[in-house]
Parts: structure tokens; sequence; C-alpha cells
């Protein structure tokens, strides 16, 4: 069981929607698995899916879209 960085809580497995803010332009990826704390709610990625987050922004980094929605398990 994970614990949390911040408040000692268990960490539980769960979907989340990653949003970022690029300097105008907003990536909203849907449906990141994450451990989420049960007491503070902050939530923790493994590096699997960080590095895979990164792709999807380093693709959309290169479009000129101002908003994307995507599905992390895409
Ligand atoms: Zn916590």
């Amino acid at each position: 069981m994970y614990k949390c960085f911040y408040c000692k809580g268990n960490m539980e497995e769960g979907f989340t929607n990653y949003m970022l803010d690029l300097d105008g332009q907003f990536i909203i990826i849907k449906n990141v698995p994450c451990h989420k704390c049960t007491q503070c709610g902050e939530v923790s990625y493994s590096g699997a899916v960080m590095a895979k987050i990164e792709k999807i922004v380093e693709v959309f980094k290169t479009t000129l879209t101002e908003v994307a929605i995507v599905e992390f398990a895409a």
C-alpha cells in the first residue's frame, strides 16, 4: 500500500483527469491511472504513466490546437 507523501494517508488506485496549461494551450487527459490519497486527495502517477503523459504532451505541443481532450488509454 502506498502512503501519501503529504499526510501519510492511504493511496488508493483509481483514475483521474490530468489537466495542463501550456502557456495558453490547454490539454486534458482523461482516465489517467493514478494513486489517490483517501485523506487529502493528493494524486500520484507511476513512472510509466508519467512517461506516457509526457509523450502525449509533446505531440500536443506541436499542434496549434488551443484545447485538447484526449483519452489516456488510446
Ligand atoms: Zn494525503
